[in-house]
């Protein structure tokens, strides 16, 4: 295992794939790839490659990889959902359902168009992360509620305020939170850049419904993952 990738609980593996961007790393059957793999985004276009390099490093085959989840659109999750769907494993590949026309490439980006022509700082970083990855077509919807037959059961949330259709992956019975980015964990736990946010009417009661779950270590898409009174710790950042 190099410094880029560790282990949060049986099955479950984090991947540094950029400078803080996480993605995850499932095995479905909960061990090893015996029933394959699941990633839980998949960094920029130029993470990559990084993945599948964890992915061997961990000692799968990364055309094991059947499922790619998505827990919202911005490039920095979706970037290469599209070269892994043309990869030899040509894996599903799901987001949520708000989400999914702009995964698709059918749905233009409101919030990047919004900033366009602002000079600010935050402006420039609008437009810079708020672009889809590569479109993936054939890329289908997950449903909040949905149970997912994953590394012991996965639980699909809908935590949308980042996005509409962002999606949190509850992992119960390995106590792992897989929040995406409905909290950084950079330079602390908080709620993130508001700018960066596309639903954010809807983001307080999602961090309340997170904040309900069960688990021990919650996982972010920035940042390292939060292991020490999570739960209580969320519940403080939700109100
Ligand atoms: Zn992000």
């Amino acid at each position: 295992m190099d410094n880029r990738t560790e282990q949060l609980a049986d099955g479950v593996w984090r991947v540094e794939v950029g400078t803080m961007v996480n993605a995850y790393v499932l095995a479905v059957d909960g061990r090893g790839d015996g029933d394959g793999l699941a990633i839980v985004d998949t960094g920029t276009a130029g993470g990559g490659p990084r993945l599948v390099r964890s992915i061997r490093l961990l000692g799968f085959e990364p055309r094991a990889v059947r499922e790619v989840l998505l827990t919202h659109w911005h490039r920095d999750h979706s970037g290469s959902a599209a070269r892994f769907a043309r990869s030899s494993a040509a894996p599903r590949v799901r987001a949520g359902v708000r989400d999914l026309p702009v995964v698709q490439g059918r749905q233009r980006r409101p919030q990047r168009e919004a900033a366009a022509g602002d000079a600010t700082v935050l402006g420039r970083l609008v437009g810079r992360i708020s672009v889809p990855g590569a479109p993936v077509p054939e890329a289908s919807a997950l449903h909040g509620g949905a149970r997912l037959d994953i590394a012991g059961g996965v639980l699909v949330v809908p935590a949308p305020g980042h996005t509409p259709g962002s999606l949190a992956f509850h992992l119960r019975d390995r106590g792992v939170l897989l929040a995406g980015d409905a909290v950084l964990t950079v330079p602390r736990l908080w709620r993130g850049p508001r700018a960066l946010c596309s639903a954010l009417s809807e983001q307080t009661t999602s961090l309340r419904r997170l904040a309900g779950l069960e688990f021990d270590v919650l996982a972010p898409g920035h940042g390292p993952p939060l292991a020490r009174r999570a739960r209580d710790r969320l519940a403080a950042l939700a109100g």
